[in-house]
């Protein structure tokens, strides 16, 4: 619920910058969740890359790429400094490839749908 929220969110404040700025390609999708860890587990795994101080914030933003081989897709993540109990994560771009979670989920559902076949009746 929480993230359809933001993605529209995002899709308006966009609207109306993008006579501005005209250059970024990939979608970014901006999450605010309040969270004690920073990294959201978000079923991907990630890689960091770079940390840079953030102005008036004693809490820094971390750069992240996924872990994902041939995948360009980055996320930042960084507190809010007007509430730091809130985690800020902006994913830019899109995977190219399906979770790590969602593969959990479904592989041991898709051996089960294997096997029910196997056993069919009508066969
Ligand atoms: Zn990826």
């Amino acid at each position: 619920m929480e993230e359809i929220r933001a993605r529209r969110l995002e899709k308006r404040s966009k609207a109306a910058a993008s006579s501005r700025a005209r250059k970024a390609a990939s979608p970014r999708f901006e999450f605010q969740t309040r969270s004690e860890d920073d990294l959201l587990d978000d079923g991907f795994r990630w890689r960091k890359y770079g940390q840079k101080a953030v102005k008036n914030s004693t809490h820094p933003r971390s750069y992240y790429r996924c872990a994902h081989i041939a995948c360009n897709v980055k996320k930042q993540v960084q507190r809010l400094s007007e509430d730091t109990s809130i985690v800020v994560t902006t994913y830019e771009g899109i995977h190219n490839h399906p979770s790590e979670k969602i593969m959990e989920t479904l592989s041991p559902l898709l051996r089960q749908i294997q096997l029910l076949s196997r056993f069919s009746p009508d066969k």
